[in-house]
C-alpha cells in the first residue's frame, strides 16, 4: 500500500493462542466469544503482524514478531503456527536480513521482538546485522528487570545480543524522516506507538494499546495491562484524533484484518476497510 511517499506492507510471523479472558480484560465471554470463538483450552486465535516501511532506499521494520527460539512446552502453551514466518515475508519481497536499516519495537514482550535475534552457529546473534534497533530506554529496563506479574512476558535472548546495535530512547523521537514513535501509556508504562506520515496522511501502528479491531471499544482492555486506566485514557485520546485524520490503524494481532482506516461518522468512531 502507498501512503504518500512511503510504501506500507504488514508482514505475519504466523499466529499464537492467548486465554480469551486475558485479551478481553473485563469485558465477559457472552460478548467476546462471538467476536473471537475460543478453542477447547479457552485459547483464542492472534496473529503476529510485523509492518515493513520502504522510505526510499531505507527499509524499516516495525515490530519482528515471535521468532523461533522456543522449545516445544512454549510451542504448546501458545500454540504457535509457523508458517508463514517474518523472514520468508521480507524475502518474498526481495528483502534479505541485512537490507533491514531501522527495527522499531514498541515494546519487549516475545510476540514483538521474537527475529530480534536468532540461534547462528551455537550463539544467539542480532538477526538484522546493519540494523539499528530503538526501543525506549525504561521499557529495556523494565525487560530486564520486570515485576512477578510480568516476567513471563519477557526473554532476554530474544533482545539481549542485539544491545551493541540498539539505540536507546527517552520519549518521542524522529527515526526517520516522516516516522516518528510515541510512549503510549497502559500496556507497560513505556510501550512506544509509531505514527507514520507523509503529505495528509497517517498510518499509526498502534501495538498493544489496540491489539485487535475488537479493541477498539473503550472498556475493551487486556488483563495483561500493567496500567489499565492509562491505557483507557490513552485509548480517548488517540482514537479521536486518529479518526478525525482519517488515520490507518495497524493492530499487531488481529486474526482477520492487519489495518483499517478510522473515521469519524455523526461524532463517532467507525472504521472502513483499507483498499
Ligand atoms: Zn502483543
Amino acid at each position: 500500500m502507498k501512503l504518500g511517499n512511503f510504501e506500507l506492507h504488514t508482514l505475519s510471523d504466523g499466529t499464537f493462542a492467548l486465554d480469551g479472558g486475558q485479551m478481553f480484560g473485563v469485558v465477559p465471554k457472552a460478548l467476546w466469544e462471538r467476536k473471537a470463538p475460543a478453542d477447547e483450552r479457552n485459547r483464542i486465535r492472534l496473529s503476529l503482524t510485523c509492518l515493513l516501511i520502504r522510505a526510499g532506499r531505507q527499509n524499516i521494520l516495525v515490530e519482528t514478531g515471535i521468532g523461533d527460539k522456543f522449545d516445544a512446552k512454549f510451542k504448546d502453551i501458545y500454540d504457535v503456527q509457523h508458517p508463514p514466518t517474518l523472514l520468508a515475508g521480507l524475502d518474498e519481497l526481495g528483502l534479505k536480513p541485512e537490507d533491514i536499516h531501522i527495527v522499531i519495537n514498541t515494546h519487549l514482550h516475545f510476540d514483538h521482538c521474537g527475529w530480534n535475534t536468532r540461534r547462528l552457529g551455537g550463539k544467539t546473534v542480532p538477526t538484522f546485522p546493519r540494523a539499528r534497533y530503538f526501543i525506549q530506554r525504561a521499557e529495556w529496563q523494565h525487560a530486564l528487570n520486570p515485576t512477578e506479574r510480568d516476567q513471563a512476558s519477557y526473554i532476554e535472548e530474544f533482545f539481549m545480543p542485539a544491545e551493541p546495535q540498539t539505540e536507546f530512547l527517552d520519549g518521542e523521537a524522529e527515526v526517520a524522516p516522516g516516522i516518528r514513535v510515541e510512549v503510549v501509556p497502559g500496556h507497560t508504562r513505556n510501550l512506544q506507538c509509531a505514527r507514520i506520515e507523509s503529505g495528509n496522511e497517517c498510518a499509526y501502528f498502534i501495538s498493544d494499546t489496540v491489539p485487535t479491531a475488537a479493541h477498539l471499544a473503550y472498556p475493551w482492555i487486556m488483563s495483561f495491562d500493567l496500567y489499565p486506566m492509562e491505557t483507557l485514557a490513552s485509548k480517548k485520546r488517540l482514537l479521536p484524533e486518529l479518526a478525525q485524520k482519517e488515520a490507518i490503524v495497524i493492530f499487531p494481532h488481529d486474526p482477520n484484518v492487519p489495518w483499517l482506516r478510522l473515521v469519524e461518522i455523526d461524532g463517532e468512531i467507525a472504521t472502513r476497510s483499507v483498499t
